[in-house]
């Protein structure tokens, strides 16, 4: 059975980031490939847990998430996780692309809550769901070795 893969609509070159914009990948063949079998699902958390295009940017402050106009959006950022894998566990997915250093899909760096560009390590609130429960998260910097993991569990 082939592998499926969830993947931050952002990273495909939809329009559904903060600032109103998409922030796609440039080698899109593999992953249209992917889509005309099927095997790709496309999601934006953030607009999954109810937030809207545009929005203000948000980044996590302990345990919570916070946007720079001090609004507390923890909960759209943790409902959106939980379609996330709701769509994992569904479909059997176990690989999922996301956007890198966001609050939502990073998988190994975030902002670190001063809201002054500041990378520290951490994973946003849906990588760090599908972490916990098994599923392999790469990100936009990762593909190689994603592409090798998909071709290994076929
Ligand atoms: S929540 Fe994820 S998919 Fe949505 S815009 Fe941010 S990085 Fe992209």
């Amino acid at each position: 059975m082939p592998n499926k893969l969830l993947i931050s609509s952002c990273l495909l070159g939809q329009a559904v980031r903060y600032d109103g914009k998409s922030k796609a990948i440039p080698d899109i063949e593999w992953l249209v490939s992917l889509q005309e079998k099927g095997l790709l699902y496309p999601i934006c958390p953030e607009v999954s847990g109810g937030l809207p295009v545009p929005r203000p940017a948000a980044e996590i402050q302990r345990e919570r998430v916070i946007t720079t106009t001090g609004l507390d959006v923890t909960g759209a950022f943790k409902k959106g996780a939980e379609s996330a894998l709701t769509v994992c566990q569904k479909e059997n997915i176990k690989f999922a692309l996301l956007k890198a250093n966001s609050p939502s899909c990073g998988n190994r760096q975030i902002y670190d809550g001063s809201y002054s560009g500041t990378l520290a390590v951490g994973q946003g609130i849906t990588a760090q769901l599908l972490s916990e429960h098994g599923i392999k998260v790469f990100s936009e910097l990762e593909v190689n070795a994603l592409k090798n993991e998909l071709m290994l569990n076929q």
